[in-house]
């Protein structure tokens, strides 16, 4: 292995690649190939039976993409990744690939809005039922458990609320049942790993800051290999059983050779494969070349945010703003606990002139971009009233945090006197 350092910046240059075996090159060449030619017939017959690991076909395994998953695992503290083309393919496989019709799982109300709709729509038509629990008390996941249970799902930063989820509190019950805690670290990469706090599996949008220029759509989930589950065998039924899919194999059994990855294993050799939504190999580049500077660049856009916080709680047009530096009480003490080296760079205002207010305020910006995107170098910004979130009921408005007034950030990496003339400049017509 190339590195065995434990520290991100190393990480994300040196995990799992050193230079190319055949040229020497040290960029992690684009690997734009969809086969690899078998050695031998028994080569052959081996891959296919797990009995070795290797490359067969770029729908299931890519040597970029492998890179990739190996820097993202590394960084997250957990043994095996597996890239895929988009977050929502992600988030999709990452509940698929244990929690079948008739089954349910346990979800945060605090999520992004494609996961959400995913979730309740779409995953219902598989038959598989989402119970969205309120994430402010942790005892809320447990009451909704029962024994067709697979996992609970939640973000670490969530927006709009902007309030870390309790990873460890909700980690802690789910183990004491059996069930394993997936988070989405789309939000908070580097300054939080949930995997230490008691998380199962984590999956990312690398679409955000792991890719960082806006450039790819791809996602990532990440195997803490921390989670027993052939002692929750029946719970677990599709690991712990032969599988007809793949030649009776019983994935905790087959795997264990290869130390504890049956669940992103199988992941990869029955959803991915059958479903086949794989990363581009440019793209996986792509990311890897963002993954180069994460560390850095969260740092600037952490630095960032925590001063146009404090701007934008001063300013007089603004009500509200929404950002753990901001808060008090159990939210505060939650950021304190699971986010290490910065806060995050997404904020939330309201401003007090509503609607109107806020159209105006993004018409004006210059600099900002107007976009739906997050994790950005560039800094963006959204009105969701008047876009993503128009239509709410007041109940809804209530429920999900956007007010009218309700402005979204995503700080980026400008320096902070353009970032902060930019606002000022907005924020005098709104
Ligand atoms: N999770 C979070 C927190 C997101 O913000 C997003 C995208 O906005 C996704 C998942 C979905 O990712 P993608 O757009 O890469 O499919």
């Amino acid at each position: 292995m190339p590195t065995e350092s434990k520290h991100p910046e190393t990480i994300v240059l040196h995990a799992g690649y050193r230079s190319d075996p055949t040229t020497n090159a040290v960029a992690v060449p684009i690997y734009q190939t969809t086969s690899y030619q078998f050695n031998s017939p028994e080569h052959a017959a081996n891959l296919f039976a797990l009995k070795e690991l290797g490359n067969i076909y770029t729908r299931i395994m890519n040597p970029t993409n492998a890179v990739l998953e190996e820097r993202v695992a590394q960084l997250e503290g957990g043994v095996a990744a597996l890239a895929l083309g988009s977050g929502q393919a992600a988030s999709l496989f990452a509940v698929q690939n244990i929690c079948h019709a008739g089954d349910n799982f346990v979800a945060s109300t605090d999520l992004y809005g494609g996961t959400w709709n995913l979730f309740l729509n779409t995953m219902k038509t598989m038959g598989i039922e989402v119970r969205f629990v309120d994430p402010s008390d942790p005892e809320n996941f447990r009451r909704a458990t029962d024994a067709r249970t697979r996992c609970y799902y939640a973000e670490t930063l969530p927006n709009p609320k902007l309030t870390v989820f309790p990873i460890g509190e909700v980690a802690k019950i789910g183990r004491s049942l059996g069930v394993p805690l997936i988070m989405d670290n789309t939000a908070a990469p580097v300054i939080c790993r949930p995997l230490d706090h008691g998380a199962a599996i984590v999956m990312h949008s690398t679409t955000k800051y792991i890719g960082g220029h806006g450039t790819s759509i791809g996602g990532i989930i990440v195997d803490g290999g921390n989670f027993d589950w052939e002692k929750h065998a029946e719970r677990f039924p599709m690991l712990n059983t032969p599988d007809p899919s793949y030649h009776g194999a019983v994935w905790t059994q087959a795997v264990k050779p290869l130390g504890p990855i049956a669940y992103i294993l199988k992941a990869r050799v029955t959803l991915l494969r059958d479903v086949g939504a794989p990363m581009a190999p440019f793209n996986a580049f792509m990311f890897i070349q963002g993954l180069e500077t994460l560390a850095l660049r969260m740092r600037a856009h952490n630095e960032n945010a925590l001063k146009v916080s404090k701007y934008l709680a001063e300013h007089p047009k603004v009500s509200k703003v929404i950002h753990p530096s901001q808060q008090t009480g159990e939210a505060q003490r939650r950021a304190a606990a699971y986010l290490k080296g910065g806060l995050g760079a997404l904020i939330g205002f309201e401003l007090k002139g509503g609607m109107e207010a806020g159209k105006k305020f993004i018409d004006a910006l210059k600099m900002f971009y107007h976009v739906a995107n997050i994790g950005d170098a560039r800094s963006l910004a959204i009105h969701p009233a008047s876009t993503t979130h128009s239509q709410l009921t007041p109940e809804e408005q209530q429920q999900t945090g956007v007010t009218d007034g309700y402005v979204r950030l995503s700080i980026g990496i400008e320096h902070i006197d353009d970032i902060l003339a930019d606002l000022d400049q907005a924020l005098k017509t709104a």
